[in-house]
C-alpha cells in the first residue's frame, strides 16, 4: 500500500510530477483540482452563483465526475473546458465552500480506499484528505516560474500571472482547508529542478519509509497491457489480490465444493459479472468464476469493520454510499470498466429467497449499454442452502456455479453504438433479457430444469 499525497500552489509542477511518479510506481493518480474545476464548470453552465454554497453543494452531490485519462462530467468529456479562463476565474471561490469540499473530499477518500495505493494531488491532500498517506509532499516554486509554466499551457489556454496570484491568495487564505504544508511533509522547491530530479527525491523519501522497493523500477513500464486502453491494477496490488483471492477461493472450495460450468465463455476485456444473490457468501463463491481481479461494489457500512474492509479492498471491492449511491457508484463502475477490468453487480440488489429471479434492478443493463461492455449472467446454485437469510454462520454445502454466455448490449441499442445517452427502452429490454437468462441458469444450477446446456458447456 503506497499512498502519496502531493500538495502545492498552481504551477508548482504537481500534475507533471504526480503523473511521472504514478507511471514510475505503476499506480493510479487522482487530480483533485480537476474535480473542483468540474463543479465550477457545471455551475457556470447551469447559472449557479459561485457564492451560493447550498446550491453548489447540491450540484456537486448530483454530478457524475470521472477523473482518469480524460475528465468527464455526466459522461461528457470536459478535459479542455475545465481549463478555460472562465473556470480559472471562479474555481477558487467554488472550492472555498466547506459543503462543496465535504462532498469532494468524501469521493477522494473513497477513491483512495478503493485502491489502497495511488498518487493524489491537490491543495489539502496531506492536511485533510489523506493525513495518513505513506508520504506527503509539498511542491513549491518561485511565483515567476509558476506563472511561466502556466502560461506555456500547450493546446490549453494559459493562465496569466494575475489570475494565478489571485487563485493562490484565495486558496491559501480561505477558512476551509487552506493550502498549507502538512505536518511531516517533504518540501521540494521545484524552481530549478527538472521533473526527473523531483521524482527522484520523492522515490528516495518513499524508499526510506518502506513505501516502495529500495530500487525503483525503471521508467516507463513497457510490459504489454492485458487489455487495450487498460490501466489496470499495479503489480503489487495484483500480487496482494492474488494471495487474498487464493485464500478466499481455497476457503470457498473447502466449504462450498462444486463445479464452475461454462467458464470458457468469459470475455477477455472488461465485462459485468451478474450473479444471482441468495446469501452473504455469494461474493466468495462468485470469486471462483475467474482468476482476473473482480471489482465488487459493496455498501459502505461493511467497511466500518477494519478486517472486512481490508479483505474487501484486497479483493478489489469499492465502498458505495447507499443514500447517495447511484451516481457515484455508476461513475466508479464506468471508470473501472474503462480501465479494462471486470466488475461484479448483483442485479437482484439484495439477497433474495426462493427459485424466482424477479424485479431485478436496471444498473447492470444501464452500465453495459453506457460502457458498451457485455454482461455475463451467473447462477450460484446452492448458495441459499449455504447461508440462508437469517443464519449467522455458513454451513458446508455443495454448490453449482453456472456461467452463461456473455450478453452483447449492442443488440439492444436501436441506433449506432454505445457511449452517448442510453435510451430507457434499451435498458428495460436488456434488463428483462438478463432476468430471463438468470432464471434459466438458476433453474439449471438448482437442477430444476435439468439442463446443463443453459451454461453453454463445461469449463
Ligand atoms: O490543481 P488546480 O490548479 O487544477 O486546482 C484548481 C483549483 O481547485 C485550485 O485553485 C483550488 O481552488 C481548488 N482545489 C482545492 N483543493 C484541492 C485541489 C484543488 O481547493 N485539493
Amino acid at each position: 500500500m503506497t499512498l502519496v499525497a502531493i500538495d502545492g500552489p498552481a504551477g508548482s509542477g504537481k500534475s507533471t510530477v504526480a503523473a511521472a511518479l504514478a507511471a514510475r510506481l505503476g499506480l493510479a493518480r487522482l487530480d483533485t483540482g480537476a474535480m473542483y474545476r468540474a463543479v465550477a464548470l457545471a455551475a457556470l453552465e447551469r447559472g449557479v452563483d459561485p457564492g451560493d454554497a447550498d446550491a453548489l453543494a447540491a450540484l456537486a452531490r448530483g454530478l457524475e465526475i470521472e477523473v482518469a485519462e480524460t475528465v468527464r462530467v455526466d459522461g461528457r468529456d470536459v478535459s479542455a473546458a475545465i481549463r478555460s479562463p472562465e473556470v480559472n476565474a471562479v474555481v477558487s471561490e467554488v472550492a472555498a465552500h466547506p459543503a462543496v469540499r465535504a462532498e469532494l473530499v468524501r469521493r477522494q477518500r473513497a477513491w483512495a480506499l478503493a485502491r489502497g495505493s495511488g498518487v493524489v494531488e491537490g491543495r489539502d491532500i496531506g492536511t485533510v484528505v489523506l493525513p495518513d498517506a505513506t508520504l506527503k509532499v509539498y511542491l513549491d516554486a518561485d511565483p515567476a516560474v509558476r506563472a511561466q509554466r502556466r502560461a506555456a499551457g500547450g493546446h490549453l489556454p494559459g493562465e496569466g500571472a494575475t489570475s494565478l496570484r489571485e487563485r493562490d491568495a484565495k486558496d491559501a487564505g480561505r477558512a476551509a482547508s487552506p493550502l498549507r504544508v502538512a505536518p511531516g511533509a517533504l518540501v521540494i522547491d521545484s524552481s530549478v529542478l527538472g521533473v526527473d530530479e523531483v521524482v527522484g527525491r520523492i522515490l528516495a523519501a518513499l524508499a526510506g519509509r518502506g513505501g516502495v522497493p529500495p530500487t525503483p523500477t525503471p521508467a516507463p513500464p513497457r510490459a504489454p497491457r492485458p487489455a487495450p486502453a487498460s490501466r489496470g491494477p499495479g503489480a503489487g496490488e495484483l500480487a496482494f489480490y492474488r494471495v487474498c483471492r487464493a485464500i478466499a477461493v481455497g476457503a470457498s472450495h473447502l466449504y462450498f465444493p462444486g463445479p464452475v460450468l461454462g467458464r470458457r465463455e468469459l470475455p477477455r476485456g472488461p465485462f459485468i459479472l451478474a450473479p444471482t444473490h441468495r446469501s452473504y457468501v455469494d461474493w466468495l463463491i462468485a470469486a471462483r468464476v475467474t482468476r482476473r481481479r473482480l471489482r465488487y461494489l459493496v455498501k459502505e457500512e461493511v467497511w466500518r469493520s477494519r478486517v472486512a474492509g481490508r479483505l474487501l479492498e484486497a479483493l478489489g471491492a469499492s465502498p458505495v454510499a447507499r443514500n447517495s449511491a447511484d451516481r457515484q457508484a455508476i461513475t466508479h463502475a464506468l471508470g473501472v470498466l474503462r480501465d479494462g477490468e471486470p466488475i461484479v453487480v448483483f442485479p437482484e440488489g439484495t439477497r433474495r429467497r426462493g427459485p424466482a429471479v424477479a424485479d431485478i434492478q436496471e444498473g447492470a443493463a444501464y452500465l453495459a449499454l453506457r460502457a458498451g461492455v457485455p454482461i455475463v449472467p451467473v447462477a450460484l446454485g446452492g448458495s441459499e442452502r449455504a447461508m440462508p437469510r437469517g443464519s449467522t454462520l455458513p454451513r458446508p454445502t455443495r454448490v453449482r456455479i453456472l456461467v452463461g454466455e456473455a450478453i452483447d448490449p449492442a443488440a439492444f441499442l436501436p441506433g449506432a453504438g454505445s457511449g452517448g445517452r442510453v435510451p430507457r427502452v434499451a435498458t428495460h429490454a436488456l434488463t428483462e433479457h438478463l432476468r430471463q437468462r438468470l432464471q434459466e441458469l438458476l433453474d439449471a444450477a438448482e437442477g430444476r430444469a435439468g439442463a446443463e446446456g443453459a451454461a453453454g458447456g463445461g469449463g
